[in-house]
């Protein structure tokens, strides 16, 4: 007998070879335990850190599987972990003992050119949907690595290289399909369960499985103005306080954001700086390219870059530009702090972590928005963030796990030395899982909608691997 036990209640042997059976029968994907072929890969998430062992798998191949999967968990009061992407730092999406939803393989983008809209299934990548919306010269506004997951960052609210152009990734979601608690499939739109489709539009996993997401599209492409400045790291304090002044007078389509780090052993920087601290202002126009051209050179005049390859480079490639910095497979851990200013406190304690790098692939990020993102109202949509103009992320990242003490102290240790300086709130894409506590934080006033709209549709919390919104 393949017993599944349930993790918390001291009970076992709930569930046997019979139920299993029955769900293996009553789906058109797989239902993967333990000992059979693949459990392993499919239990794999990006952060390496997280290392968890789903009592079974079911990977689903449409709506009939996430409702049967939703239902059996509910009846079996199962922990229910949901998979787009699988990108999350927390981990949510696999889970000990209950049942993980892998939607890795519903897949598919349908571009309808002459609407200017796509219909996304929620195991698509981000390549997957920039491939298919490029095909027609069209995008979504996504975020700036290929193999994250559609669904979670556009549950979470998702922002990248055209947000400050096109608004974010939610403000751009004109509907969803939707598996409810009680395992119904419901459409929310702005007219149709409208508290839902406000919910969803930032309040994560909270409120059901999104089956199919319904996007906005716009011309852009094939080819961008983007790329990389690299310059020395004894130049950032100065470079950092002119790139405030630059960010804050451009205009909507550029946007540039500072990467600071160790540089890592790419052609394109000189071999003499591999391995040596730098900062790196990575920069996207979302317009046409000879304003583009314009729009950069104030950035390309500063300081004096060790490499400048900013340039025409096609859209779906500059979206993959950071992939082979951000595997899969290591060891991760962020923190992140919103900022409504980079002031020169938050520059000081910022240039002070990095003094201090505890690895080569650990690295700062601060992303510039604003722009589109800004001219939404805090409280049209759960994500309320809209004044921050600027998120750090501190991201951790290493290879063996007895550096996990020395790797995560740094981050928090940077996390603490930012915090006076920042906003108060956090992007909740960008919490680990230990900061369960941040969760009303990353809500602000939107918390108490949230937890009246999840009392109504996920009273008993089946719902609750993820940055949990607690009925309210
Ligand atoms: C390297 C890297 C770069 C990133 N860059 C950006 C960026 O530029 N901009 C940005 O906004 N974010 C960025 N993120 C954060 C990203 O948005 C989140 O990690 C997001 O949760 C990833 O979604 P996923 O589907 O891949 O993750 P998963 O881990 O599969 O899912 C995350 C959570 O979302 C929920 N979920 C997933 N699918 C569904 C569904 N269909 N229905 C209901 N709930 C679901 C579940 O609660 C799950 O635990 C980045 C992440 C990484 C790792």
């Amino acid at each position: 007998m393949n017993e599944i036990k349930r993790p918390g209640t001291g009970q076992q042997a709930l569930l046997g070879e019979t139920d299993l059976t029955a769900l293996r029968g009553n789906i058109r994907g797989a239902l993967l335990t333990a000992s059979d072929p693949g459990y392993d890969e499919a239990r794999k998430i990006w952060n390496a850190m997280v290392d968890r062992r789903p009592a079974a798998i079911l990977r689903a191949l449409g709506a009939a599987d996430v409702i049967q999967a939703v239902r059996f968990a509910k009846a079996h009061q199962l922990p229910l972990a949901v998979r787009g992407g699988g990108h999350n730092i927390a981990g949510n999406a696999v889970c000990d003992g209950g049942l993980m939803l892998d939607l890795s393989a519903m897949k598919s983008v349908r571009v309808n050119p002459s609407t200017r809209r796509a219909v996304v299934e929620p195991g698509a990548t981000l390549a997957d949907v920039d491939r298919e919306t490029q095909a027609f010269g069209l995008v979504v506004p996504t975020g700036i690595n290929s193999t994250t997951g559609i669904a979670g960052l556009t549950l979470g609210g998702g922002f990248g290289w055209t947000t400050r152009k096109f608004g974010m990734t939610i403000d751009n979601l004109l509907s969803v399909d939707l598996v409810t608690a009680d395992g119904t499939l419901v459409h929310a739109s702005e007219t149709e369960n409208s508290d839902l489709f406000w919910a969803v539009r930032g309040g994560g996993g909270n409120f059901g499985v999104v089956t199919a997401f319904e996007f906005a599209l716009h011309p852009l492409g094939p080819q961008v103005i983007s790329g990389l400045l690299v310059h020395p790291f004894d130049q950032a304090a100065t470079l950092l306080k002119s790139y405030r002044r630059l960010v804050a007078a451009a205009p909507d389509e550029l946007t540039c954001w500072c990467v600071m780090r160790k540089a890592p052993p790419l052609p394109f920087i000189p071999q003499e700086w591999h391995g040596r601290e730098v900062l790196v202002f990575a920069l996207c126009y979302a317009g046409p390219m000879a304003e583009g051209e314009k729009a950069a050179a104030p950035f390309r005049a500063l300081g004096k870059p060790i490499a400048d390859v900013v340039g025409p480079h096609p859209f779906v490639g500059w979206q993959a530009a950071f992939d082979p910095l951000l595997t899969p497979g290591a060891r991760n851990y962020w923190k992140s702090h919103d900022f409504v200013e980079l002031s020169d406190g938050a520059i000081d304690a910022v240039l002070a972590g990095l003094a201090n790098l505890p690895g080569p692939e650990c690295e700062i990020f601060i992303a510039h928005v604003g722009g589109a993102m800004a001219k939404v109202k805090p409280d049209a949509t759960a994500y309320p963030q809209r004044q921050s103009h600027f998120i750090m992320n501190v991201h951790t990242r290493w290879r063996e796990a007895s550096q996990d003490a020395a790797c995560i102290g740094w981050a928090r240790k940077l996390s603490s030395a930012t915090a006076p300086h920042a906003a108060g709130s956090v992007y909740v894409n960008f919490m680990p899982e230990d900061e369960t506590d941040r969760v009303s934080q990353a809500y602000g006033r939107n918390y108490p909608r949230l937890a009246a709209i999840k009392r109504r549709f996920d009273p008993e919390n089946l719902f609750r691997l993820n940055q949990n919104i607690r009925p309210g």
